[in-house]
C-alpha cells in the first residue's frame, strides 16, 4: 500500500468535510445573496461556517474574509493593507527570506510599484532574529514615516521551523507597524489564537488541514482596513467580491473545527512519530542531518538532508518503493536551483539539493513510519553507490520540472 507523506503540500479531504459539502454541491445550490428561502438557507450555512472558522481562531466572524487560496489571502494582506494605509502612494514591507513565494513575489511586485521592501535574514535554524527586525523598523522610523507592514510566516513549509510570532508582532507594534502572518502550515496543526499571537492579519488555507482545495481565509482584525484585490459585489463585507464558494467554505470550516478540537493531542501524537522517524534516520544513515529547529518545529515536518545524493532522486526512488514525499527545493525551468529557504539558512548548493521533506498526517501510522525507517537506509545507500558511478561516468541526470512551491 502506498504511504503518503507529503501532507505539507496538501492533505486528503476529511470525510466529515466532504459530507458537509455535499448538499451544497446538490440541492443547496442557491446563491447566498438571493432573497428567497433557498438563498437564505444557504446564507445561514455560510454564516455558520464563518462563525465556526472564527471560533477556531479566537476571532470574530466579521474578521474572516474567505478567499480562493492561501496565496490570494497573502496578497490581500500585503497589497490590501499597505494600499489602505498609504497617504502618498508608498508604503514599506518587511518580510523574511524564507517566506512562501506568495509573499516573496508579492514583495517583488510591491518594489516595482515604488514601495520599499526589506528582506530580513534568518539564522541557521530558520528563525528571524528579533533584534534584526527591531533595528530594521527603527531605521525606517528614523528615515521616514511610511505606513509599514511586517509579514513573517508562522511556520516554514520546507523546514518546519515555528517562529516566535508573539514576540515579533510585539516589536512591530511598538514601532508603529502592522503585522501579518502566513499561518498556512500551522492552522489545524498547532493551537492558534489570534489574540495570543498578537497579529493584525493571518492567512490560512483549507487544503493543508484536510479541507478542500481552492478555498482559504484571511483573518483581518476589526479596525484594520484592506483595499480589495477583487472588485464587484459586496461579498465578504466588500473586501473580496465574487459569489461565495459556499461548499468550499463549509468544508473549510468543518475541517478546521474538527482539527482545532483535538489539536493538542493530535500534535503530540504526530510529533512522537516524527521524532521516532528522525531518530531512526539520524542513527542509521551516516551523512544525514535535520534541517530547521529541533525543538520549535511543526509536529508533522521532518526535513532531512543526505550527503552525496540528490533529493529529487531520493523522491523518485521512494516513489518506486511506494512512499510519497517531496524535496525541500522548488526547482524551476528544469534547472536545479537550490531552494531559497535552504540557502537562507546557510546550506550550500549540494546540501540543499540533498534535502527531502517528509510530512506526516493525521492518518499516518506507526507501521508507515517503521516501514519507511527500515527501507530508507538501503535506498540512500544504493543511490550513493549509483551517484559515485555516475560521477565517474559523468553527465547530468534529468530532473523533472516543478511548477510551484508548497
Ligand atoms: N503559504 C505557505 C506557507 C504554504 O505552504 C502555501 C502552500 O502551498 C501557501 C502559502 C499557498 O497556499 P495555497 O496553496 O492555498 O495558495
Amino acid at each position: 500500500m502506498r504511504v503518503y507523506l507529503d501532507n505539507a503540500a496538501t492533505t486528503a479531504l476529511r470525510p466529515e468535510a466532504l459530507a458537509a459539502m455535499q448538499p451544497l454541491l446538490g440541492p443547496d445550490f442557491a446563491n447566498p445573496s438571493s432573497p428567497h428561502s433557498s438563498g437564505q438557507r444557504v446564507r445561514r450555512l455560510l454564516d455558520e461556517a464563518r462563525a465556526r472558522t472564527a471560533a477556531a481562531l479566537g476571532a470574530k466572524p466579521s474578521e474572516i474574509i474567505f478567499t480562493g487560496s492561501g496565496s490570494e489571502a497573502d496578497c490581500l494582506a500585503i497589497f490590501g493593507i499597505l494600499d489602505a494605509q498609504r497617504s502618498d502612494g508608498r508604503g514599506r514591507l518587511l518580510t523574511s527570506a524564507i517566506e512562501h513565494h506568495a509573499v516573496l513575489h508579492a514583495a517583488d511586485a510591491l518594489r516595482e510599484r515604488g514601495h520599499s521592501v526589506t528582506i530580513l535574514p534568518v539564522d541557521r535554524e530558520g528563525f528571524v532574529v528579533e533584534a534584526a527586525l527591531e533595528t530594521a523598523l527603527r531605521e525606517t522610523r528614523a528615515q521616514e514615516r511610511r505606513p509599514t507592514l511586517v509579514s513573517i510566516m508562522h511556520a516554514n513549509n520546507e523546514i518546519g521551523t515555528i517562529q516566535r510570532i508573539a514576540a515579533l508582532s510585539a516589536i512591530a507594534h511598538e514601532n508603529g507597524a502592522l503585522f501579518h502572518t502566513d499561518a498556512v502550515q500551522t492552522v489545524g496543526h498547532i493551537a492558534i489564537d489570534v489574540a495570543a499571537l498578537g497579529v493584525d492579519a493571518l492567512t490560512l488555507s483549507a487544503h493543508k488541514f484536510e479541507g478542500p482545495k481552492g478555498v482559504a481565509a484571511l483573518y483581518l482584525r476589526n479596525g484594520v482596513r484592506a483595499t480589495p484585490l477583487v472588485y464587484g459585489g459586496g461579498q465578504e463585507g466588500g473586501r473580496r467580491a465574487g459569489t461565495e464558494n459556499v461548499a468550499g467554505i463549509v468544508g473549510l470550516s468543518v475541517a478546521l473545527e474538527l482539527a482545532a478540537r483535538d489539536v493538542v493531542e493530535q500534535a503530540a501524537a504526530t510529533a512522537a512519530q516524527r521524532d521516532a522517524f528522525i531518530d531512526a534516520v539520524l542513527s542509521t544513515i551516516p551523512g544525514s542531518a535535520l534541517n530547521g529547529s529541533p525543538r520549535e518545529r511543526l509536529p508533522n515536518n521532518a526535513s532531512l538532508r543526505f550527503t552525496d545524493v540528490e533529493g529529487q532522486t531520493v523522491v523518485l526512488a521512494l516513489d518506486v518503493a511506494e512512499f510519497e514525499v517531496s524535496t525541500g527545493s522548488a526547482c524551476t525551468s528544469g534547472s536545479l536551483d537550490p531552494s531559497h529557504v535552504l540557502t537562507a539558512i546557510g546550506l550550500d548548493g549540494a546540501a540543499a539539493r540533498g534535502t527531502v521533506r517528509f510530512s506526516l498526517g493525521r492518518t499516518t501510522t506507526a507501521t508507515d513510519i517503521a516501514r519507511l525507517s527500515e527501507r530508507l537506509p538501503g535506498i540512500i545507500g544504493k543511490l550513493r553507490a549509483l551517484t559515485a558511478t555516475l560521477v565517474v561516468g559523468g553527465g547530468p541526470t534529468h530532473i523533472p520540472e516543478r511548477s510551484g512551491s508548497s
